[in-house]
């Protein structure tokens, strides 16, 4: 069906933050977005995304691939097919980075991680309601609700170019997470 290939790069956040970061541009592009103002991992935020990146010096970037095979693509072959299959086959991995990147934080107190999405842990946010959150302690911001360039990180931190096509499946699907910290950690 598919296979998973995982690309990790180590950098300061400092350096991420120079290159990538553009919180107006990018929330202009969450504004478009059916989610914006009404999940609480998603913008806008009560507080400074690029004070909160701040306070970690190391940022571990990664890029999970989601590689189809040939087959995969040549049965997934309608719209339908393809928006269902590509949504829970994103949502199936993202639940299994998430989980593992939990447990690291509990090795590495205080560190924080980066989803790769949205939160998605309850079938309907409590902000749609005006309600607090009921997991505030597991709520994870993805790096483009912080305000980064996730299209240009894949690419020119991971080398790993976003794939789109709505016609048939694409090569692969890439999701960024990451791992926020003042650990020097050579790999996750
Ligand atoms: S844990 Fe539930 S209420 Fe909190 S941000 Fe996630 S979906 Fe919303």
């Amino acid at each position: 069906m598919y296979t998973i290939k995982t690309t990790n790069k180590s950098i300061k956040t400092d350096k991420l933050i120079k290159k990538y970061y553009d919180r107006e541009k990018i929330e202009n592009y969450c504004k478009q977005c059916e989610n914006y103002n009404k999940i609480w991992s998603c913008p806008p935020y009560g507080f400074n995304t690029e004070k909160y990146v701040r306070e970690f010096e190391n940022i571990h970037i990664i890029g999970t691939q989601i590689i189809f095979d040939k087959t995969t693509i040549e049965e997934v072959n309608t719209k339908e097919k393809i928006k269902k299959f590509s949504i829970e086959t994103i949502l199936k991995e993202r639940k299994k980075i998430f989980d593992k990147l939990i447990i690291l934080e509990s090795k590495f107190p205080g560190s924080k991680a980066i989803n790769a999405g949205n939160c998605s842990i309850c079938k309907k946010c409590t902000r749609i309601n005006n309600k607090k959150c009921i997991n505030e302690n597991l709520i994870r911001y993805s790096l483009e609700s912080l305000g980064f360039d996730v299209g240009k990180i894949t690419s020119e931190v991971l080398g790993i170019d976003l794939k789109w096509s709505s016609d048939t499946l694409p090569e692969y699907l890439t999701m960024a997470s990451g791992f926020l910290t003042n650990y020097n950690i050579d790999y996750i």
